[in-house]
């Protein structure tokens, strides 16, 4: 058998020996003759599985007590419509960071209920690939929020389609502004340390960092639980999934169970401090690379680019064929940028190793002397 290095962006490569393990207990989890896809979600084994998950993962991001973490469905594009629906109690508007299609579409979706104020953009800067793609000033989100009733403050940490991340701006205002923050990382969670306390909302879909598709990982500030709408559905009820430990309902136990074997992992290799370090190294020697070639280019201000997706274009397009054939052969596979942005995109979440980066390296500046 032999496994190619997997750059997709989501779902996304999970680390080998967590497959590893997976496979071993698929028919028979620890002697009880039953696969975990097989347990009811309350029997005492599933409990425990269910226990282990949660408090590992508090433990990796040092997730305080007036914090409960949820597992729940839907998405981080669910997402767009389970915060307002369990924010909005009270509030008519809210504010939106328009950094790149993420993020505009949770402004967008927004707007079926309340206000949606857009108080910092720089998306055109996005589409328009010629143009550098930045992380914009945050210092003036004070004075666009506070003071006009905002019901919270949304931003995506790490724009996965454009490559445009975060660096702690927003945490670093956070107990400035007088609303709570509200942050999709649904692509860089885990992979670096975060002060959880200054969050209202944390959220992200599990495909990338986390563990397969199907969870929705939320860490919610228990001061928020009591601002649901009433409409708001009783399974997508902050409130509700708290007091019923993610169980109101049959949560995605397979999923649940997958992202407490990557936690377990990550512990094992020293936890997001480890991932933090790892995510550097990968980055710098994708992007010094990219900055000493003429044939690939990064349109991304230096100092804001994601640690997780690496965008790149090649100056000659009608290369780009070439570049992907050429790469699937030797085993690095799923480079195709994102249809709205185009050229190449490599996502180096935590389960790709510094490895698989040295053999795309290696692969990318064998290309270019070929070709140029
Ligand atoms: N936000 C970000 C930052 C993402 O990367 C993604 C998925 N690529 C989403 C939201 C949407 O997630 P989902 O498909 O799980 O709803």
């Amino acid at each position: 058998m032999s496994r190619v290095w997997n750059f997709s962006a989501g779902p996304a490569a999970l680390p080998e020996s967590v497959l590893r393990r997976a496979a071993e207990e698929m028919l028979d989890w620890q002697g009880k003759g039953l696969s975990v896809m097989e347990m009811s979600h309350r029997s005492p084994e599933y409990t425990d599985i269910f226990e282990k998950t949660r408090s590992d993962f508090r433990k990796l991001l040092n997730v305080p007590e007036t914090h409960d973490v949820l597992f729940m469905q839907g998405g981080a594009v669910g997402m767009n419509a389970i915060v307002p629906m369990n924010l909005m109690n009270g509030f008519e508007q809210a504010a939106f960071v328009n950094t790149g299609a993420w993020s505009k579409k949770t402004a967008k979706e927004f707007s079926k209920y309340g206000l949606s104020r857009v108080v910092l953009d720089n998306a055109n800067s996005v589409a328009d690939s010629a143009v550098s793609c930045y992380v914009p000033e945050c210092a003036p989100l004070l004075d666009r929020v506070n003071g006009q009733q905002m019901a919270y403050l949304h931003y995506c940490d790490n724009e996965t389609i454009s490559g445009v991340e975060f660096n702690g701006q927003v945490e670093a205002i956070a107990s400035q502004l007088d609303c709570p923050v509200v942050a999709d990382m649904s692509s860089n969670i885990l992979s670096k340390t975060l002060e959880v306390s200054k969050y209202g909302v944390i959220y992200g879909g599990a495909q990338k960092n986390v563990g397969p598709a199907g969870v929705t990982i939320v860490i919610v500030d228990k001061a928020l639980l009591n601002r649901a709408l009433p409409i708001c559905p009783s399974a997508f009820t902050f409130g509700t999934v708290a007091e019923n430990g993610s169980m109101y309902n049959t949560p995605p136990t397979y999923s649940i169970y997958i992202a407490g074997l990557v936690f377990e992992w990550l512990i094992e290799q020293g936890g997001v401090q480890w991932a933090q370090s790892q995510a550097q190294e990968k980055a710098s020697l994708l992007y010094g690379t990219i900055d000493s070639s003429t044939l690939y280019n990064c349109p991304v201000r230096t100092e804001d680019r994601s640690r997780m997706n690496v965008p790149f274009t090649l100056a000659d397009e009608s290369l780009n064929a070439r570049f992907l054939s050429r790469a699937a052969e030797q085993g690095l596979v799923q480079l195709k940028g994102h249809k709205s942005v185009g050229g190449m995109r490599a996502s180096i979440y935590n389960a790709m190793p510094l490895e698989g980066v040295k053999a795309l390296v290696e692969f990318m500046c064998e290309f270019e002397k070929s070709e140029t």
